[in-house]
């Protein structure tokens, strides 16, 4: 929070340069969850198994750096991240081990920066221990704006508007345009601008094909937030957007300088497009996010759990279909998380990566879920997602009448309440509709995340198996 507070970050909402984003009312209090998150590392329950002894140092470092040599490793990783996963639900999806996973993993493939640059696999290495001695939060932005996708389609980056190097002096190199969607990046440290994985490999690409990290301040680099979604509103009344509006933001590149240590690919499309599956960066993000689904299908099935017994549904077939739904989805995840972790591999870095089928097919197939269980939510809980009165109006002069009516079979009127906001946040407020546009789309888009899953899956010896069955049929 210290650090947010000094950091002149240039951070604007609608017309206002917001000058301290811990005191903002839009974003305080989701930069206290963040806070939260790295407190709950130094809780003497927690410190062992969320922390671990750097390599380096010798201080205790957030566990979501380590480089797994062991499945055990892995498991103590997964387990880290499912405690802040809970923490929120699953509702901060970007969660600093999201991108500490991947950094680190890249550093542990560093070599493979080598064939780019030899300084660069330093640069990549350095960072890392900087990050993670440091326990920075890191955001990421890597997709150039919708301008023309038609272009886009065909591996050209809108050429005007895309974030591009537009020169090289000694010190480094000069970005200038943008990028799109730097989620949780008004509260962080740093910034990773990586590559998108659609360059075409031409000549006229390699302005557009670059990797670097740089601190959140660096001069000419701005943050344009969309609508917040914390109203100021009490737990009661907003329960998830009062505390974890993690914030979207649009990012301008006015000829940002970012120096020479700090540039970790540049001018090679081929290599950008390789990034993330080559050094399995990709994949480690995968556990994170699986554990996140895990956490977050929970949490959804809980709610529709305490609707079915608060308004005593639970004896109707179809209200059992929904809800079995929702453990389908739920055990689907647990088993995705669990088949990735006992099939691990050490990869040709060295790092014990989890197996990348399960984890994709968890990635692909969790935002059609996550879009059902709101469904399933608003179809539980019809009319009873609108009879939420706010928390003052229960200390008003129709409170009476509120503690009266709004009773449920199984809860009074204020605990109905409460629990209804909390399935209205999920399924009709502004923070829940970003919730489904986020799962369907933060990881990448849907047809394009099938189409890679498409691409890496072995096909071969099943259209063997099939062959030699067409084959033996004229034998037999
Ligand atoms: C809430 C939220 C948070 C996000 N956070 C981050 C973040 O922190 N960092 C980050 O880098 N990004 C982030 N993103 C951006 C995310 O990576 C992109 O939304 C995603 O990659 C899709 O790109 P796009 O939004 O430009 O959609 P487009 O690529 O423009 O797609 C729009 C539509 O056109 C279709 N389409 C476009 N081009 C093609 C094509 N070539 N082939 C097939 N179909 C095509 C798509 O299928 C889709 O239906 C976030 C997005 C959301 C919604």
């Amino acid at each position: 929070m210290q650090g947010l507070k000094e950091r002149p970050t240039e951070v604007w909402l609608g017309s206002e340069r917001i000058r301290d984003v811990t005191a903002h009312p839009a974003l305080r209090r989701g930069a206290r969850s963040i806070a939260h998150l790295y407190d709950m590392q130094h809780a003497p329950s927690l410190r062992d198994e969320m922390t671990y002894v750097s390599p380096t140092s010798g201080e205790r470092v957030g566990r979501s750096f380590i480089t797994p040599r062991s499945l055990d490793d892995l498991q103590q990783r997964s387990r880290m991240m499912m405690h802040w996963a809970r923490y929120s639900g699953g509702m901060i999806g970007r969660a600093p081990d999201y991108l500490n996973v991947s950094l680190m993993a890249m550093a542990a493939a560093a070599d493979f920066f080598t064939q780019n640059d030899p300084r660069f696999a330093d640069n990549v290495r350095n960072y890392y221990t900087y990050v993670r001695e440091r326990d920075l939060c890191l955001t990421h932005t890597l997709v150039n704006p919708q301008a023309n996708r038609a272009l886009t389609a065909s591996g050209h980056p809108s050429a005007e508007i895309a974030a591009r190097i537009v020169r090289e002096t000694d010190s480094g190199v000069v970005i200038r345009g943008a990028r799109i969607l730097a989620t949780l990046g008004p509260l962080s440290d740093e910034i990773m601008v990586f590559p998108s994985t659609v360059l075409k490999a031409a000549a006229d690409a390699a302005p557009f094909a670059f990797a670097f990290a740089i601190p959140c301040d660096t001069p000419g680099l701005k943050f344009i937030c969309r609508e917040g979604f914390d109203y100021g509103h009490s737990r009661f009344d907003h329960p998830l957007g009062s505390r974890f509006e993690e914030m979207d933001a649009v990012m301008i590149f006015d000829d940002v300088l970012v120096p020479w240590e700090r540039v970790f690919l540049k001018a090679d499309a081929f290599l950008c497009n390789q990034l993330f599956a080559a050094t399995n960066a990709v994949v480690h993000m995968m556990h994170q996010v699986v554990v996140k689904n895990v956490a977050k299908a929970e949490f959804l099935l809980g709610v529709a759990c305490l609707i079915v017994d608060a308004i005593g549904s639970g004896e109707f077939p179809h209200v059992h279909e929904k809800i079995a739904e929702c453990i389908v989805n739920l055990e689907l995840m647990k088993a995705c998380l669990r088949a990735g972790e006992a099939d691990a591999a050490i990869d040709r870095w060295g790092a014990m990566c989890p197996a990348r089928p399960p984890l994709d097919v968890a990635r692909n197939v969790f935002p059609k879920m996550y879009a059902r269980m709101v469904e399933i939510l608003q179809l539980l809980s019809s009319s009873g997602l609108m009879m939420i009165p706010p928390q003052t109006a229960f200390d008003s002069p129709i409170g009476p009448d509120l503690e009266r009516y709004l009773v449920v079979a199984n809860l009074n009127a204020r605990e109905r309440v409460k629990l209804f906001r909390l399935a209205w946040d999920i399924a009709c407020s502004a923070f829940g509709g970003r919730q489904v546009l986020y799962e369907r789309f933060f990881f990448g888009d849907p047809v394009r995340m099938a189409s890679a899953l498409y691409g890496i899956y072995d096909k071969q010896s099943l259209m063997d198996r099939v062959r030699q069955f067409l084959a033996r049929e004229e034998e037999d």
